[in-house]
């Protein structure tokens, strides 16, 4: 029996990226995956390699952006997988720029991907968890929610909004069997960031000297949905090369 099987995962922003590797992850580990995302043709790419190695997922899905889609997401993937005992909070997007350059518009959409519609998902998913007596949440923020850096105080202070609801559902849920945790990734190779600029030099100054993968983000995000991790609660996991450690 693999570690978790049985068990049913939504994986939000599963399209690309961290979410790609994290809906492959658990799903190998013999997860349900309900993967989401606005590209219909790569969210059907990831479920056809997800079936190709026997496992089980689909795609819904979803422009998140407010209460409704997100409590549609929930919904939709209750219905097709019957409940979902493993949230990942995963889809985010990230702007970089100067303050006074920032358009409403951004500023909303920014907060809108990264807060609004964990928040919500929670919402509708954490009671349900709850009342089987059981259940994980990984949200996924960043290190740079933990210094202030130029240019980055929009994403990096959505995050530390999420860093902080990590701990507020800990506090809401956890004792109703809930446990709710997340992973504070470094600078990491994905879609999203391959056309950053400095990227590989921003990566040289961690401890580790280079790039993360999705996958080393994945692995943390399937440790902290399964039972290894029971004990627990409430955990912001830097999977940074040892960034915010210096
Ligand atoms: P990515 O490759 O750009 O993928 C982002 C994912 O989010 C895609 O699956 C995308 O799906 C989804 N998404 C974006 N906007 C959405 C919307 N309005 N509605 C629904 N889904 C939406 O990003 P990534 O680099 O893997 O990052 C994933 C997460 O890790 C983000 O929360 C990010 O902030 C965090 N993170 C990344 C890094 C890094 O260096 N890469 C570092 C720290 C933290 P569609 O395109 O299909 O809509």
């Amino acid at each position: 029996m693999s570690e978790l099987s049985g068990l049913s995962a939504l994986v939000t922003g599963g399209t690309s990226g961290i979410g790609r590797a994290t809906a492959l992850t658990l799903a190998r580990r013999g997860a349900r995956v309900a993967l989401s995302g606005r590209d219909e043709q790569r969210g059907k790419q990831v479920v056809a390699e997800i079936e190709a190695f026997g496992g089980t997922a689909v795609f819904i899905p979803a422009d998140l952006r407010d209460k409704a889609s997100a409590q549609a997401l929930a919904r939709a993937a209750v219905a097709r997988l019957g409940k979902i005992d493993v949230l990942v909070n995963n889809a985010g997007i990230y702007p970089f720029g100067p303050t006074e350059q920032t358009s409403e518009a951004d500023f909303d959409a920014v907060y809108a991907v990264n807060v609004k519609a964990p928040y919500f998902l929670v919402a509708e998913l954490a009671p349900q968890m709850a009342e089987r007596g059981h259940g994980a949440i990984v949200n996924v923020t960043t290190m740079a929610d933990e210094f202030g850096a130029s240019g980055m105080g929009l994403y990096g202070s959505s995050k530390a909004a999420v860093a902080l609801l990590t701990k507020a559902w800990t506090a809401e849920y956890g004792p109703r069997g809930v446990r709710v945790n997340a992973v504070s990734p470094g600078p990491i190779r994905t879609e999203g960031t391959a056309a950053f600029e400095g990227f590989d030099e921003l990566a040289a100054t961690t401890p580790a000297g280079r790039p993360g993968t999705p996958e080393e983000i994945a692995e943390a995000i399937a440790f902290l949905a399964g039972s290894r991790a029971g004990y627990v609660y409430g955990a912001i996991l830097p999977v940074d090369g040892g960034r915010i450690a210096i």
